[in-house]
């Protein structure tokens, strides 16, 4: 099965994606990820994403398509994926259309993780994660149990991303306005657009994502 994750920055996109990798044995494929790496390991790609991420605007199209589907290209893929901040564009879902019918593939559902954008601002500024197992932590909103230790796995090194100041968050909003927005009306008009409440707490959100993909026929690798 494969699925789109969709909505603005700090919409819980990742946190929810991590949650269906644990019951439902998927792949997340997240495009943010996959830059910040190549970021770190100061690849080609790497050298050129960082400022633009820095500054909250979107990487070029052509390159974006290009690191996707060599990515769509391992083995690890082939029985489905939830697409994590891509597409992003026009020109994204066309794009993502082409790579899938490539590998005869085809795209499941888009479920759109709706939030007030007032929210947004505040969750991202305040968040960061275990920089051991990727749990999600945030300053007010959510501390671990034991100050500086994380509940999931022990660990006490924690990190934040680069690109959560007010600044680059403002910038990533109106991107998101701008460019991704737009593209929903694509998926809705070809009827395989879905919709959750993103302002409930998190259990809430993945119980009414998961009963999206129990009636689209994925089947849970645990029980809960
Ligand atoms: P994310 O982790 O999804 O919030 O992405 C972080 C940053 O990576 C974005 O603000 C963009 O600069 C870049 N990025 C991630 N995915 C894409 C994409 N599909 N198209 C263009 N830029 C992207």
């Amino acid at each position: 099965m494969n699925i789109i994750l969709f909505g603005p920055p700090g919409a819980g996109k990742g946190t929810q994606a991590l949650r269906l990798v644990r019951d439902f044995g998927m792949i997340q494929l997240s495009t943010g990820d996959m830059l910040r790496q190549a970021v770190q390991e100061g690849t080609e790609v790497g050298k050129l994403a960082e400022k633009i991420m820095k500054e909250g605007k979107l990487i070029p199209d052509d390159l974006m398509n290009r690191v996707l589907g060599e990515r769509l290209d391992k083995p690890d893929t082939q029985n489905g994926v939830i697409f994590d901040g891509f597409p992003r564009t026009k020109p994204q879902v066309e794009a993502l259309d082409k790579l899938l019918a490539e590998r005869h593939r085809k795209l499941d559902c888009v479920i759109e993780i709706k939030v007030d954008e007032e929210a947004l601002v505040k969750r991202i500024v305040g968040r960061y994660i275990c920089a051991k197992c990727g749990a999600g932590y945030h300053n007010e909103l959510h501390r671990p149990k034991a100050e500086g230790v994380c509940d999931i796995c022990g660990s006490s090194e924690f990190k934040r991303r680069p690109d959560d100041n007010e600044e680059a968050v403002r910038a990533r909003l109106i991107e998101y306005r701008e460019k991704t927005a737009p593209i929903l009306p694509i998926y809705e008009a070809r009827g395989i657009a879905y919709h959750v409440d993103g302002m409930l707490p998190m259990d809430e959100v993945s119980e009414e994502i998961e009963m999206i993909l129990k009636e689209k026929g994925a089947k849970p690798t645990v029980s809960n």
